[in-house]
């Protein structure tokens, strides 16, 4: 596996990410995706959105406000508990998470004694909502999107003729003002989550938790082609922490968040050590219960066959974007030696491959070639993300495009197109990024070729 600079060098020069706000010197937690990552980013949530929603026929979606009243923040807890131990050195002034710090030295000036006391940071970012800026307009970025989910139940159940068991799910951006920010877009202040709400009936919720850890697991691996020694399932109970999967012994105990009865974290083994890459919490009615009394509104259940009345239980796998991002480019990247050179290649699986295929003329100063190049390109660009490049030499445009993930090269020559080439085929070279082997194609039948490669 790669180290962490090996990826941020090559997310940044081959533009997938960027410091966020650069020119000035940035600004810590904060990352910008370019033209790549963009493309990535949203391949893996287009992915989550067929598995989660398109697939099956007990789920639907929502896209709810990130602003939310402020009392949505009373009642789910988070003003009051949602914080971590902060700790700050009296001699360099640096601010660590205490539960993050091994001994007594501070991690940054490694000075002895010199860290304060623990107290607890709220992570939540603050804002006003309108033209005044007093405290009763404060209210807060959201910290993760479930929420939206909770204080729609009603309203989707109702418009949607639900009937539980059923879910929510939903994609957006989430804001944590974390104490530490670091490894990457592992850890952000500003990022993006897929979370989906399971809304089941009190006593079921077991069953439906061991059920989400299945699916959510398989989908991972299936997705991001993840191998079996690099994923992993925590298994966070309040009687002790256990693993599922590779390295039980390299395991930090974790106590369940304050509304969950259980969590199954699903962790990929990173260079920095294993960590978590999403949550399945069993989140009981803790949420629905909160926001009905603070509310006044009810959000009681009629199943109308048995004719109980109940508030539902809710299984909540939730996972972050971003650290999907980073596990696709560390699980694909690969070094291979290639006739006695160095090859990096992102072997990303085909659906997440910012481009499908690159159209390369093999002589630019030849206006037929380049012509022909364009045209197909031109072609191709409605049925899959594709680029055109008469930048370089043929070797460096097919290392390029390995670096980025590129599943097929095509490549227009002389026998493609000069009809007094005395080896004139009408044909293309097409290059397959993983084997790199090369087959001549009909130009005609190259859209057709690639449509039903990528459809395999
Ligand atoms: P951690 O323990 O790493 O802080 P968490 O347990 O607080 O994470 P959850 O509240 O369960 O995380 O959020 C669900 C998912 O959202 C996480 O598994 C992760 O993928 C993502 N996520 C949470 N916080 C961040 C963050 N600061 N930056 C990027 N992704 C995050």
């Amino acid at each position: 596996m790669p180290d962490m600079e090996t990826i941020v060098s090559l997310c940044k020069r081959r533009g997938f990410v960027f410091q966020g706000s650069e020119i000035y010197g940035g600004i810590g937690g904060f990352w910008d995706y370019g033209p790549l990552g963009v493309e990535l980013k949203n391949n893996i949530k287009r992915a989550w959105w067929k598995a989660m929603v398109q697939d099956r026929g007990d789920i639907v979606g929502v896209d709810a406000a990130v602003i939310m009243n402020p009392n949505v923040w009373r009642a789910s807890g988070h003003v009051d508990t949602f914080s971590d131990p902060l700790v700050e050195c009296k001699n360099c002034h640096h601010r660590f998470r205490a539960d993050q710090i091994k001994g007594e030295a501070c991690p940054n000036c490694g000075n002895k004694g010199t860290l304060t006391e623990p107290r607890q940071f709220n992570m939540l970012f603050k804002t006003h909502v309108g033209p005044v800026e007093e405290d009763a307009a404060i209210t807060y970025l959201r910290p993760e999107t479930a929420q939206g989910i909770f204080v729609n139940f009603d309203n989707v159940q109702q418009s949607m003729r639900r009937k539980i068991p059923f879910g929510i799910a939903q994609i957006g951006r989430s804001f944590r003002n974390e104490i530490v920010t670091g490894n990457f877009i592992f850890r952000d202040r500003e990022f993006e989550q897929m979370e989906m709400e399971f809304f089941c009936k009190p006593g079921t919720e077991d069953e439906w938790h061991a059920r989400w850890r299945d699916e959510r697991l398989a989908w991972w691996k299936t997705t991001l082609n993840i191998s079996d020694a690099h994923i992993r399932v925590k298994v966070i109970r309040r009687e002790g922490t256990t693993i599922i999967g590779p390295d039980p012994e390299d395991v930090q105990a974790e106590k369940p968040p304050h509304y969950s009865k259980g969590n199954y974290d699903i962790e990929y083994k990173f260079p920095m050590g294993w960590s978590e890459i999403e949550g399945i919490a069993s989140r009981t009615d803790y949420d629905l219960t909160a926001h009905q009394k603070l509310s006044g509104k009810s959000l009681e259940y009629f199943d109308d066959e048995t004719k109980e009345k109940y508030i539902p239980y809710v299984v909540e796998p939730a996972m972050g974007v971003d650290r999907a991002v980073l596990v696709a480019l560390f699980e694909s990247y690969q070094e291979e030696k290639v006739r006695d050179e160095k090859r990096v290649v992102l072997k990303l699986p085909k659906q997440l491959a910012p481009i499908k295929v690159a159209v390369l003329p093999l002589a630019r100063n030849r206006p037929e070639i380049v012509a022909k190049a364009q045209e197909i390109a031109a072609t191709l660009r409605p049925h899959m993300m594709t680029v055109y490049d008469d930048s370089a030499s043929i070797g460096r445009l097919y290392r390029r495009q390995d670096e980025i993930g590129t599943l097929y090269c095509v490549t227009v020559d002389h026998q493609s197109v000069l009809a007094d080439d005395e080896k004139y085929d009408g044909k293309v070279t097409i290059r397959d990024r993983d084997s790199m082997e090369q087959v001549r194609v009909p130009i005609v039948q190259v859209k057709d070729w690639l449509v039903g490669k990528l459809a395999e």
